[in-house]
C-alpha cells in the first residue's frame, strides 16, 4: 500500500520504517509538527530527519510549521489535555494531505513511543480515518523502540530529551533546577 508516513522524529522513524516496509509498505514521510518548541529544537529535530531520510531513501514532505502560537492558544486553557489537540492536529492534517494526494493510507512514528498515550492516540487515528474517509495503517510498534533508539544513537541521530511541547519541557526539567529555600 501507498502510506503517507506522519514522522514526529528522526530517532522514532528508524524502526518505523523497517517495520512498515518489511509489512509490505510503500512509504512517503511526512514532516508536520508544530508541537515542537523552541523553535531551535524544531530545526534540531527537523534536520535530523532530513538527513536521515537521504540515509534511508524514503521521500520526505516537510510541512514547515512552527506552531508555537497556534498550539499554546488551543491548548493553554485545559494543559491535562493538551495531547489529545496535539494528536489531533497532527494526524488531521497528515490524513488530509493523504487523501488530496492519492495516498491508500496513512500512519504516524507515535505509534512507536512507549511514552505517547497509545490507545488514545489509536482512537484519534481511527477516528480521523472514518472523518477523512482514509485508511489508518495501524502496527503496535511499541516492542522496537528499544531497538530504535539503540539503532538511533549508533549513526549517530539527534536525539531530543522531552516529547515536544513547551509544557512537556517543563515537566521534564523544572523538578531538577527548582531550588527550595527553607
Ligand atoms: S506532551 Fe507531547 S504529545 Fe503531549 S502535547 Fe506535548 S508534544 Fe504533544
Amino acid at each position: 500500500m501507498n502510506v503517507l508516513l506522519h514522522i514526529c522524529c528522526a530517532p522514532c522513524s528508524v524502526m518505523s520504517i523497517d517495520v512498515l516496509r518489511k509489512e509490505g509498505h510503500n512509504l512517503t514521510g511526512y514532516w508536520y509538527n508544530p508541537n515542537i518548541h523552541p523553535y531551535t529544537e524544531y530545526k534540531n529535530r527537523l534536520d535530523a530527519l532530513i538527513g536521515y531520510a537521504k540515509v534511508v531513501d524514503i521521500k520526505l514532505i516537510v510541512n514547515d510549521f512552527y506552531g508555537l502560537e497556534m498550539f499554546t492558544k488551543n491548548v493553554i486553557t485545559d494543559l491535562a489535555n493538551r495531547c489529545d489537540f496535539c494528536y489531533e492536529e497532527r494526524i488531521r492534517v497528515t490524513a488530509k494531505y493523504a487523501k488530496e494526494n492519492g495516498y491508500e493510507g496513512f500512519s504516524t512514528t507515535l505509534l512507536i513511543s512507549p511514552y505517547q498515550k497509545h490507545d488514545r492516540l489509536k482512537q484519534v487515528c481511527e477516528k480521523i480515518a472514518l472523518e477523512e474517509k482514509i485508511p489508518f495503517v495501524y502496527t503496535d510498534l511499541r516492542s522496537y523502540f528499544r531497538e530504535g533508539q539503540r539503532r538511533a544513537r549508533e549513526l549517530p541521530l539527534y536525539m531530543q530529551k522531552y516529547c515536544g511541547c513547551i509544557f512537556s519541557e517543563e515537566e521534564r526539567y523544572l523538578k531538577k533546577t527548582r531550588i527550595t529555600i527553607n
